[in-house]
């Protein structure tokens, strides 16, 4: 199973390429790009974020995918089959050079207890994401998100995206959920984060991204209130168990804001940690009785979600953070787990609608100075666009780089290539150092089946339906993306998602342009198509007003 080395892996930086060009010399940098210790939650076993969420299938794989990479010629496409690559085949140099299918199981097997037995074979690995396809960006990656959604819920509850004296209360501050304390402070509230896992903390107090830890819930209460009644935007980490701290804060009549939650509840055995016990001692109940860890952790996790019911039935506006922990509580017996929405439902459909999603551009020069420049670019270009630019200020100000210099930047149809375009060209005048990859999270509009999460509570009923995550795949392959995926069960875990992803390079060169004008438009697109076929009058509008060729859409 897990295997560990003390190897530190660093992606190259600058304009020498170890590969036969900048397609593979892309795919080689981000799969590296990803298992940086800056970047990876556990690097040693290949983990990147999200539980189990690995890059390469073992050390070995890594290293028959690194020297398939160099060795790849121009017109040579790499497959990948969860983490380990496979096999290479002529294609054309138009074609995408790596192609990625991770964690894709049979329908009615696809559960946790197979997977777990194909990892043990060897066979699989968990790809998460962008884990698995190689375009994990640190905790920025879904830094916007989050922001995002704190501030629709803002809106909708508070009538203001300002959350000044707000206090939202989540749990987790790992890879992904270690962005809420950041999130949570950018959008002007003060948030308590609960995580089990002192060091994870500590990291996130290193990384500047949170500016407290605490040990106890009177201390946190202390500092929770001194900044909400100072109206001062603060973020706080508490070390314990959700399930632990959250019956005392009820108990004490304690009512926050907003509440979500973060933890790794998506995989029962090896993310979610359960309560009453020291994180230490969990660690070791996991490897003496999977079984019994396991039970208990779906216990938590029902505690957990009755808590949070508890906390809404109180007056917090409650929302579920993509982690799949209601099902998993009502599986337990918690039958109303369903009854605070997830996020996307609540407040992200509508930007679904536009195919807006986590875009986002990583300078494989190294050279911050290549994305201040893709700044100014997006703040020239989208200088209308209020939130946008506030986000880019906001993140220039806040985030640290975490391996390659990155940014996040939720655009929409019509946008992402329009920005592309632009940078492709600056990389081609010298302007831009080193080539610019683009890619974006399973997360978004077009690209993802999850009934508990991206399509939960589809107009029409079809959260379902997963043709959509393997069309995506299939154009974005077509086009020439420089590379593909297409996974199951990321975010919410086994059984309960497919999705696809897709990377591109822009290195200056018109192939590079070409293949920007059909991905960039193509990928998006999806997204509108998908909900014009809900029946969202918005996916329509966008369709109608950008030219979409949707065959069946009633003019
Ligand atoms: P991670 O494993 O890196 O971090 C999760 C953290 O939760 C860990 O630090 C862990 O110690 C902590 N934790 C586990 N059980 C706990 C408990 N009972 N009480 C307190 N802390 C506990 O995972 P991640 O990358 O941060 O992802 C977290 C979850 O969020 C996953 O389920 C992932 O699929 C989901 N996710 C959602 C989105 C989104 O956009 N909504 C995006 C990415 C990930």
């Amino acid at each position: 199973m897990a295997e560990s080395s003390k190897r530190i892996i660093r992606a190259d930086r600058g304009n020498n390429i170890s590969c036969k060009g900048w397609q593979q010399e892309a795919a080689l940098r981000m799969l590296m790009n990803n298992l940086d210790p800056e970047v990876a939650e556990n690097p040693d076993e290949l983990v990147v974020y999200g539980g189990i969420g690995k890059a390469a299938r073992n050390w070995a794989c890594f290293d028959a995918i690194v020297a398939s990479l160099k060795d790849l010629e121009n017109d040579e496409t790499l497959l990948v089959q969860s983490g380990k690559p496979v096999g290479i085949f002529r294609t054309h140099t138009m074609a995408p050079r790596v192609l990625i299918a991770n964690s894709n199981i049979v329908p009615a097997w696809a559960n946790w207890d197979t997977f777990y037995d194909l990892e043990e074979k060897g066979l699989m690995m968990y790809g998460q994401m962008t884990a698995g396809s190689w375009i994990y960006i640190g905790a920025q990656g879904i830094l916007q998100g989050t922001y995002l959604s704190f501030v629709e819920a803002g809106k909708k509850v508070f009538g203001s995206a300002d959350l000044t004296s707000k206090f939202i209360l989540t749990g987790g501050m790992g890879g992904m959920s270690g962005a809420q304390p950041l999130a949570g402070k950018m959008a002007k509230a003060v948030i308590l984060v609960v995580e089990v896992e002192r060091q994870r903390i500590e990291r996130k107090i290193k990384e500047g991204y949170c500016d407290y830890l605490v040990e106890t819930l009177d201390e946190a209460m202390i500092l929770v209130e001194k900044y909400t009644a100072a109206g001062t935007p603060a973020s706080i980490g508490l070390v314990g168990n959700c399930a632990d701290i959250y019956p005392e804060m009820l108990k004490r009549g304690i009512t926050p804001d907003i509440v979500t939650d973060q933890t790794s509840a998506h995989d029962p055995l090896n993310g979610y940690i359960p309560n009453g016990m020291t994180f230490e001692e969990a660690l070791i109940l996991r490897k003496k009785n999977p079984q019994d860890y396991e039970l208990k952790a779906k216990q938590t996790m029902a505690k957990h979600v009755q808590c949070m019911l508890d906390f809404q039935s109180a007056g917090s506006e409650t929302f579920d953070y993509g982690n799949n922990i209601r099902k998993y509580a009502q599986d337990m017996g918690v039958a109303n787990a369903f009854d605070f929405p997830g996020f996307v439902p609540a407040y992200i459909r509508p930007l679904f609608c536009e195919g807006k999603g986590p875009f986002r551009w990583a300078a494989l020069s190294g050279n911050p100075e290549d994305i201040y420049k893709t700044d100014r670019l997006a703040l020239d270009m989208f200088a209308e666009d209020e939130g946008l630019v506030n986000w880019i200020e906001m993140a220039q100000k806040m985030v640290k780089w975490q391996g390659l210099p990155a940014r996040i930047c939720w655009l929409g149809y019509g946008d992402r290539h329009r920005f592309a375009l632009k940078v492709n060209e600056m990389v081609a005048s010298g302007e831009i150092s080193a080539p610019i990859v683009f890619g974006r999270d399973h997360l978004d509009s077009g690209s993802v089946a999850s009934p508990n999460r991206e399509t939960e509570a589809m107009k029409d009923g079809s959260d379902a339906v997963a043709d959509w995550p393997i069309l995506n795949a299939l154009i974005n392959t077509s086009g020439g993306a420089s590379w593909v995926s297409v996974h199951h069960g990321g975010g919410v875990g086994m059984g309960y998602s497919m999705h696809a992803g897709q990377v591109l390079v822009a290195d200056g060169s018109d192939e590079a342009r070409q293949r920007i004008e059909r991905v960039l438009i193509s990928d998006p697109g999806m997204g509108v198509i998908r909900h014009v076929d809900a029946g969202y009058d918005s996916a329509k509008q966008v369709a109608k007003d950008k030219g979409i060729r949707i065959p069946m859409m009633e003019k």
